[in-house]
């Protein structure tokens, strides 16, 4: 079985995340995606991060109608920070084997792996694969710095790398909507409409709720 991972804060959930992991799913003939919000994120201010339940409650909506789309609330059930390690061990523990995971992100949360929690052991236990903006001039991974990648001891093969353990680091080119969460908070916060940038269920519980 392949599964990916695909964790963030989802802060709302919005159709950029969908699209992106329906993309992956697609490409590397996922089995299952699991959507993991974060209690709280590492690298992000908390400032208007609405409360974990309410997070994981809209990823849930969100992602019901899509049998290969799945929700953990590990993260959440955890609390305090989220680090991506432990969670990885913990599939990695309790997954039916045998199981290949794929630990799922965008372009800019790559850029900043070097400062994740033990980042060196993470490379070792799972493959990688990260989503980027589809270039139609320019196919293939993203210029990254080598350097970057040599000192995970990734090496070049192919369109992909691979590391010493075996596990991969992979890209691929996705329909990129512009769509941020951040974006998101700032119209409702003047009042402007989210419709078509999330899915309807979401619209109506953010308004029920009182989000943001
Ligand atoms: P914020 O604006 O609050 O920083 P965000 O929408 O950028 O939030 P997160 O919820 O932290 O996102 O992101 C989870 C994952 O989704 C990350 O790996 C991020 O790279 C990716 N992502 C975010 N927005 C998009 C998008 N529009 N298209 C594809 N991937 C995205």
């Amino acid at each position: 079985m392949r599964v990916g991972l695909f964790g963030g804060s989802f802060n709302p959930i919005h159709f950029g995340h969908l699209r992106a992991a329906e993309e992956v799913r697609e490409a590397l003939e996922l089995d299952l995606v699991y959507f993991i919000p974060a209690a709280s994120p590492p690298h992000k201010p908390e400032g208007d991060l609405a409360p974990a339940e309410h997070r994981l409650t809209m990823v849930r909506l969100a992602t019901k109608g899509n049998r290969h789309f799945m929700v953990s609330d590990i993260e959440v059930r955890r609390t305090g920070r989220s680090y991506t390690i432990e969670t990885v061990r913990f599939f990695l523990a309790t997954l039916r084997k045998p199981c290949t995971l794929y630990l799922m992100m965008g372009l800019d949360q790559f850029l900043e792996f070097e400062t994740w929690r033990e980042a060196d052991e993470l490379v070792k236990l799972t493959n990688i694969v990260v989503h980027t903006r589809l270039n139609e001039s320019e196919p293939g991974p993203p210029k990254i710095s080598v350097a970057a990648l040599d000192r995970f001891g990734y090496t070049r093969s192919d369109d992909h790398y691979v590391h010493p353990s075996q596990n991969t680091l992979s890209f691929v080119q996705t329909t990129f909507l512009p769509i941020s969460a951040t974006g998101i908070r700032r119209k409702l916060q003047r009042g402007e409409s989210i419709n078509y940038l999330v899915p309807g269920d979401i619209v109506d519980y953010v308004k029920r709720h009182a989000l943001y």
